[in-house]
């Protein structure tokens, strides 16, 4: 492997010395671990290329057992996140969720885009705390789907008949949607939801991630949306979904 990549950086964590693994998501390979070497000292050029959230133009050798960041070129800074700590909460658990929820070198350019667009919306727009929220769930509920696990959000898993009513149970670990009247009550792993919730779940499987900042509703309708996404995520991938700290 020698080229150039776009990627976003996720993380960095101590490697030998002064190195530093970086963990970044390629336009090319997906997410990617590369070894940038004397990055901990700090005259190194490289220290604000590879900065968490940064995009940017990256390029790569193969060392003799890692990748290798050989240059890189900053295409979007993001510094107006490192002034906020709300928005930078959202944009950090973004890139936490694409860290768990993807495997090395599976390259996928529609996760890049969704990621892309979702930090852009988060560093380009006034969020509330609450609208933070949301939007890091619904695009682990974007991941969910472009992952391979879609819900089934329009017949009903247990009579397989069209979705109808105002209350519906949704099954985390079937993936899909109950109508009231088949749920039986034993179960209670299931998420009891109205139609507002049912609605933008719905919606968002295919809308643009920018359209989460135009969703109205109640908060209940968010509540039972958020507890839906973080449930299924929690099935899916057997971790707690990640913590994201409320910032007033
Ligand atoms: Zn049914």
């Amino acid at each position: 492997m020698t080229s150039n990549v776009l990627a976003v950086i996720l993380r960095q964590e101590d490697w030998r010395e002064n190195d530093v693994l970086v963990t970044m998501y390629t336009r090319e390979y997906g997410k990617l671990e590369a070894v940038a070497k004397g990055l901990r000292k700090i005259e190194s050029k490289l220290v604000s290329h590879l900065e968490p959230l940064t995009t940017a133009e990256i390029f790569i050798v193969q060392g003799r057992r890692w990748p290798i960041v050989a240059g890189s070129f900053v295409e979007n800074p993001r510094f107006s996140l490192r002034t906020d700590l709300s928005h930078l909460v959202s944009a950090g658990a973004i890139a936490h969720l694409i860290d768990l929820m993807t495997p090395l070198e599976n390259p996928d350019e529609r996760i890049y885009g969704l990621l892309e667009d979702t930090l852009s919306i988060v560093t380009e727009n006034f969020l509330e705390p609450a609208t933070g929220q949301l939007l890091v769930h619904l695009f682990a509920w974007k991941m969910l789907a472009a992952t391979g696990y879609r819900p089934q959000l329009k017949i009903c898993l247990q009579c397989h008949h069209r979705i109808a009513g105002e209350k519906f149970f949704f099954s985390p670990r079937r993936g899909g949607i109950i109508h009231s009247r088949c749920h039986s009550h034993g179960q209670l792993l299931h998420i009891e939801i109205k139609t507002a919730a049912l609605k933008g779940l719905t919606y968002m499987l295919e809308a643009p991630m920018n359209m989460t900042l135009r969703l109205r509703g109640e908060r209940q309708a968010f509540i039972e949306m958020t507890t839906v996404i973080s449930r299924t995520f929690e099935e899916r991938f057997e971790i707690p979904f990640p913590a994201i700290a409320s910032v007033i």
